[in-house]
């Protein structure tokens, strides 16, 4: 891989005219390879993604005996999802709509903070698309090579390359779909399952339809997706404030630009030597002398191509640079840089709320009780008048016991001076029901109260159902629901 930048290439370089486009309507951006600080950075934030992606589900955690130890799993049949030691019930799905939010504000964030960052170095379709990109360079070669590779007419030993990168993009989407699909099954006993064709047809479907999206979006759609799909690329600007870092180019120092000086001199003149490397070796096709772009996905290497060509011709670095429009304006009007200040009223906003969910997220995980209980009045019929003159209503009342032993409840009622308790299969006539539960098990009981007819008001009466568990002195649960009754 041919990566750094000959100066003489760009002294010698031909006018632009008759070159292929970087970016043409019907194809891709056929972006050149770099080394620099922000490449190093995408290649760290591309391993670590793709590492966790990839064998963050083989992660194990000892939940005890009957528990499964895969540290996070996302359990469909068991209906359950596992983080660490945490564990979400179905009816616990409000913690993500907590995790949505947090994960929604922590982008505003980084956006107020460090412009498209996300979208550089930490979205998928980023990581993949590169990745993609990268492997037509090693298997094809630099951008010059792809171009013209692209222009050869059919060959055997073109059909040979690119059935190597297509072949090599379709095993990196296999993995990238397996590896979703291992977050919902013991990762070890799925993998060997999948390899073995004993996997369900919903996990092979599943692979398929991950896989595939991974292949035709980052293998044919690239910079599109980002473009014209993406709908943070049309609103994130909105995010922005002039202390944002974004990637800009100094128009002030660049122009007018004009093809290198063969002497070296540039006095009287911009910094830029037109030489397009900035615009050749971005992955959306973007011209950043053109100013700041929705395309732009701020990714930098822009800059790593422009500082070494300022570097080749003993320049200061920076000409495109990764800082806030502040700073930009202070170096153009030639006043003190303030420099980076991620302290402000938006940033401050954002952490704030980003604690307040946060905090909230974490008081209900720390507090949550490990029983729950839903209880439903039966409608029909509404109420039943008995012949002693008491007054019966019908509830379904479900417990749910989240540990893994088993429980003992005692449920009494509080609001109706007299009333008795009745389960259906069980004791009746009583103050007080015993509601055994199974270890990590829904416990349904259909039962009855009975209120004498004076202690109720009217139609419409409140009762409260009380339950705790048995022997122990945690708190009540309360849940307060309709006694029906005649017309007083
Ligand atoms: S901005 Fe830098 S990389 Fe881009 S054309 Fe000018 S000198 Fe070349
Ligand atoms: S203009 Fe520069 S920062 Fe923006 S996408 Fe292209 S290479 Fe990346």
């Amino acid at each position: 891989m041919n990566a750094s930048i000959d100066p003489d290439e760009i002294t010698e370089r031909k006018p632009t005219k008759g070159e292929v486009p970087f970016y043409r309507e019907n194809g891709q951006a056929v972006p050149r390879g770099i080394k620099g600080l922000f490449r190093n950075l995408k290649w760290w934030a591309s391993g670590i993604l793709l590492a966790w992606w990839h064998l963050g589900a083989f992660l194990r955690w000892d939940r005890g005996e009957g528990a499964p130890d895969q540290a996070i799993l996302i359990d469909m049949a068991g209906r359950r999802a596992y983080f660490f030691n945490i564990e979400i019930w179905p009816q616990e799905v409000y913690y993500v709509t907590g995790l949505l939010l947090i994960a929604a504000i922590s982008l505003f964030l980084m956006s107020a903070l460090a412009g498209r960052i996300w979208c550089g170095f930490l979205c998928w379709q980023t990581v993949y698309t590169d990745l993609f990109q990268n492997i037509e360079r090693w298997i094809i070669g630099e951008r010059t090579a792809r171009i013209k590779f692209q222009r050869e007419p059919a060959s055997a030993g073109k059909f040979v390359k690119q059935a190597m990168v297509v072949g090599s993009w379709a095993i990196i989407s296999a993995a990238c779909g397996i590896g979703v699909t291992l977050w919902f099954g013991d990762a070890f006993q799925m993998l060997g399952d999948i390899f073995t064709l004993n996997a369900p047809l919903a996990a092979y479907v599943f692979i398929g339809v991950i896989g595939g999206f991974c292949f035709l979006l980052g293998g044919f759609a690239r910079e599109r997706v980002c473009v014209y799909m993406c709908p943070y690329s049309r609103f994130q600007a909105a995010m922005f404030d002039e202390h944002s870092l974004i990637v800009s180019y100094e128009a002030w120092r660049g122009e007018p630009r004009a093809p290198a000086p063969k002497d070296r001199k540039f006095e009287g003149r911009g910094h830029c030597v037109d030489c397009k490397m900035c615009v050749q070796v971005c992955p959306t096709g973007v011209d950043i002398r053109f100013g700041n772009q929705l395309a732009c996905i701020g990714c930098g290497l822009c800059i790593d191509a422009c500082d070494q060509i300022m570097d080749k011709f003993g320049l200061p670095k920076g000409l495109i640079s990764y800082d806030s429009a502040v700073n930009l304006t202070a170096r153009e009007d030639g006043k003190p840089v303030p420099g980076i200040k991620p302290i402000r009223a938006r940033t401050l906003l954002y952490g704030g709320l980003l604690a307040i969910v946060g905090g909230l997220m974490l008081t209900s995980l720390l507090t949550r009780s490990t029983t729950e209980v839903n209880v439903l009045h039966e409608r029909a019929p509404l109420f039943v008048e008995l012949s002693d003159g008491s007054v019966r209503n019908g509830y379904n009342y479900k417990v749910l016991n989240m540990v893994r032993e088993d429980r003992s409840y005692v449920l009494k009622t509080e609001g109706l001076a007299g009333a008795t308790l009745e389960m259906v299969g069980g004791a009746s006539d009583v103050a007080e029901l015993e509601l055994p539960v199974e270890k990590d098990q829904v416990g349904n009981f259909r039962i009855f109260v009975n209120a004498p007819a004076e202690s109720l008001a009217g139609r419409s009466n409140d009762l409260i159902f009380v339950l705790v568990e048995k022997g122990k002195d945690g708190k009540p649960i309360r849940s307060k629901t309709l006694f029906a009754g005649p017309d007083k």
